[in-house]
């Protein structure tokens, strides 16, 4: 039977998380999406448009279907953790059960179980500023949204993960190596969400036999990388000192979560796999 997968950050076609769903979905299943409540409306509207067609289309000719698009805000847990400003916020008074805990629930009323969770999100406030600089709360903001997050996703989608499962997310090498301008407590948050997957990958395996894996992804054009600022001066660092001289295509990110989703990679858990042309393993540019 086909399989079928939730990825959590998609909100338009130049993400990691776009290429991961047409992977997937190229491979057979069927795709739930998980969208930031901000986004929701030009992503929906954009789609609906077919401003998406194009990017849509699958190696076979045909289209991927996104079965549904959930309303999703990762940095609240259940309805209770929500303040007041954001209840009353525009944007999301117009959409209702975007919480962990109710998309989860959404989810489970519509289709019942998951085969795949795909986290590709991430937020910190203060990316731009130096750690030096970067403020209690702009640090806690990075690690809510771009790490807890993923604990949050997992926990609540646990129980219907199908057992045999794959859950994937997304890291960046500035967790142990150091890359000035990747700031604001986000090398910080990928040092957690890399550590979280090796213990998640011992709780979800042991429970529901769940595998869990991080794809360290080398340099793209996304919007969330654009907002860093710096994000043409890393691909051209690493066309020029990585071992495959290169861009990273975000198909090859999309074609390795299909990997590590797929039976093919079934002793493969509670690792940082990198897709980076090799760029990791550099001690030196040259
Ligand atoms: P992207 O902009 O396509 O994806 C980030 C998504 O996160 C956006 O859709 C945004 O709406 C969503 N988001 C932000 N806060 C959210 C919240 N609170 N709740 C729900 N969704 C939220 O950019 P991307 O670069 O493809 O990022 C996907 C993942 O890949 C991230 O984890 C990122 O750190 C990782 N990554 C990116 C690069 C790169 O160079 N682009 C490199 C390595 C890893």
């Amino acid at each position: 039977k086909g399989k079928r997968a939730f990825i959590a950050g998609v909100a338009d076609d130049n993400g990691y998380g776009w290429a991961i769903a047409k992977a997937l979905a190229a491979a057979g299943a069927e795709i739930l999406v998980g969208t930031w409540v901000p986004a929701l409306n030009i992503f929906e509207s954009s789609l609906r448009r077919g401003k998406f067609d194009i990017s849509r289309i699958l190696p076979d000719g045909s289209m991927m279907e996104i079965t549904k698009v959930y309303p999703l805000d990762a940095v609240f847990d259940n309805p209770d953790d929500v303040p007041e400003d954001i209840k009353t916020n525009k944007r999301y008074a117009g959409s209702s059960k975007w919480t962990v805990q109710e998309v989860a629930e959404s989810v489970k009323e519509d289709f019942g179980s998951i085969d795949i969770l795909v986290h590709s999100l991430a937020n910190g406030p203060e990316v731009t500023k130096p750690l030096l600089e970067t403020s209690r709360n702009g640090y806690l903001a990075a690690i809510s949204a771009s790490s807890y997050s993923y604990v949050s996703l997992l926990k609540h989608f646990l129980p219907i993960l199908n057992p045999g499962g794959s859950s994937i997310s997304l890291t960046y090498i500035a967790s142990e190596r150091i890359i000035p301008g990747y700031g604001g407590g986000m090398s910080s948050a990928k040092a957690a969400l890399e550590s979280d997957t090796r213990v998640l990958a011992f709780e979800a395996g042991r429970k529901r036999k769940i595998r869990v894996n991080t794809i360290s992804a080398g340099p793209l054009r996304s919007r969330a990388a654009k907002a860093i600022g710096f994000i043409d001066m890393m691909i051209d660092y690493s066309s020029a000192n990585a071992p495959l001289q290169k861009e990273v295509l975000a198909e090859e990110v999309g074609y390795t979560a299909a990997f590590l989703a797929s039976p093919l990679a079934s002793a493969i858990t509670g690792t940082v796999l990198y897709v980076d042309n090799g760029l990791n393993a550099m001690g030196v540019g040259v």
